[in-house]
């Protein structure tokens, strides 16, 4: 048994080892791609507002140096656990690689609910955290960027701990952050732009009109509620909406802008008034066009994947469906998958472009960074989908191929140290 065990963890090794098959990678060189290079758990104590001291758990895995620094993000939530980043930290690789991006995969989180926590609490759990995993990150070592439960205020504030520590700003080691500290133009809309673009090419190549067509969006934060923005943006109906906290349904169409304030107001898309409160599981297999879980992992599972009544499932969060739905899926062969690898992609492309502005300390516009984001989208997404009809396989083994591809072969010529 290895410390990374976790059901998220055997989803991720289980997906490996059937693109491996596929491949024919030497059962030799498998441990050497899959398993993490690295991992750090750190205890993190801090004052609670009370007076009272609480110790919070952390963790950072690096998952391949091959390509380059490590990249991904940095998870706030109850459930995180070392195995569950780990998993998080191999799907970044194989995205990264994927895309085309200099990286290797990386992940990190803390064990708490930030929903809990207070602002000086968050700060003080953010700077502690940061300051244990000083000797871990580095511009040119492994880069945070946000994820579940976090956001560019927690970036600043790990910018600014680590920048503290070094006698210097050094925006580039953390990506999302604010604009006004070197952070990208339109990093914060970068994950929910690239879904929609990726969900469009999908109804395209299936015939479907944007305009005509609904969509459903599990998880309204960062990527579910930029996704349902630029959707509609396209005259998508956005039929359908879930949270933590409780699920909507209106087949008539959400108003997202009245939503949008209700949320900022309750915390909740539960208790808005102009739809209907639904169960959360229910809300998934109602028809629509588009399903975009953008919340959690193994939402979509061998009980509920023959019940979908979508017909382009795309992938905002990751890992949302489980092998055994997979296969199910595949089975029925009406739903289009986006596999997560590509679709959620958006993100950590506009993090590179962050990275390298902060590098050269020369700042891109808007357009240039939204026109560089779908060339390199379209770019994967054409690749993905060739790949998948050329050699009659899932997309979802057609995009984690061609990136665990790319890693095995730059690993086969650097060769092995010593
Ligand atoms: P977020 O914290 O901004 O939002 C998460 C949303 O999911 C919230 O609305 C929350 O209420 C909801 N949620 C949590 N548990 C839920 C449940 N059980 N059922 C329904 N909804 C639930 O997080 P985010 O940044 O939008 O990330 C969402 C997903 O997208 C995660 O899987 C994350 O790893 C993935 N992702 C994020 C980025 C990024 O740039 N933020 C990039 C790539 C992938």
């Amino acid at each position: 048994m290895h410390p990374y065990d976790h059901p998220t963890f055997r989803m991720a090794c289980e997906q490996f080892e059937l693109v491996a098959d596929f491949l024919e990678i030497p059962q030799g060189d498998r441990a050497r791609l899959c398993m993490p290079k690295r991992a750090l758990s750190v205890s993190i104590p801090i004052h609670r507002d009370s007076g009272a001291t609480e110790v919070f758990y952390g963790y950072r895995v690096q998952h391949h140096l091959t390509l380059g620094p490590t990249k991904g993000g940095i998870r706030y939530h109850p459930e995180v656990t070392l195995g569950e980043v780990a998993a998080l930290a191999m799907w970044m690789s194989w995205k990264c690689a994927l895309a085309g991006l200099p990286y290797g995969g990386a992940k990190g989180g803390v064990a708490c609910d930030p929903a809990t926590l207070s602002a000086t609490e968050l700060e003080r759990l953010t700077r502690r955290f940061t300051q244990e995993i000083i000797p871990f990150i580095g511009p040119q070592i492994d880069i945070p960027a946000p994820d579940l439960g976090t956001h560019e205020q927690i970036m600043a504030w790990m910018m600014d701990t680590y920048s503290t520590h070094h006698g210097h700003s050094v925006p580039g080691v953390v990506t999302g952050k604010p604009v006004s500290l070197g952070g990208s133009v339109g990093r914060r809309e970068a994950t929910g732009r690239g879904v929609a673009f990726l969900a469009n090419r999908a109804m395209d190549s299936l015939g479907l009109r944007a305009d005509q067509a609904t969509a459903i969006i599990q998880g309204f934060g960062n990527v579910g509620s930029v996704t349902a923005q630029c959707l509609a943006r396209h005259g998508t109906r956005i039929v359908g909406v879930a949270d933590a906290r409780g699920a909507i349904y209106r087949p008539t169409g959400i108003p997202l802008q009245e939503l949008e304030a209700h949320v900022a107001r309750h915390g909740s898309v539960a208790g808005f008034t102009e739809a209907e409160a639904i169960d959360p599981a229910a809300l998934l297999i109602q028809p629509c066009d588009v399903l975009v879980p953008a919340a959690l992992e193994r939402q979509i599972t061998e009980h509920n994947a023959l019940q979908l009544r979508c017909r382009v499932l795309a992938e905002g969060a990751n890992g949302p469906t489980t092998p055994a739905a997979d296969r199910l899926l595949a089975q029925r062969g009406d739903v289009l998958v986006v596999p997560d690898i590509l679709c959620n992609a958006g993100g950590v492309v506009v993090s590179y472009f962050e990275w390298v502005q902060d590098l050269q300390s020369f700042f891109w516009n808007e357009t240039e960074v939204v026109d560089r984001l779908y060339r390199i989208l379209e770019g994967a997404f054409a690749q993905t989908y060739k790949f998948s009809r050329d050699r009659q396989v899932s997309p979802r083994t057609a995009a984690l191929a061609l990136g665990i591809e790319r890693v095995w072969k730059a690993k086969k010529l650097r060769g092995l140290f010593p």
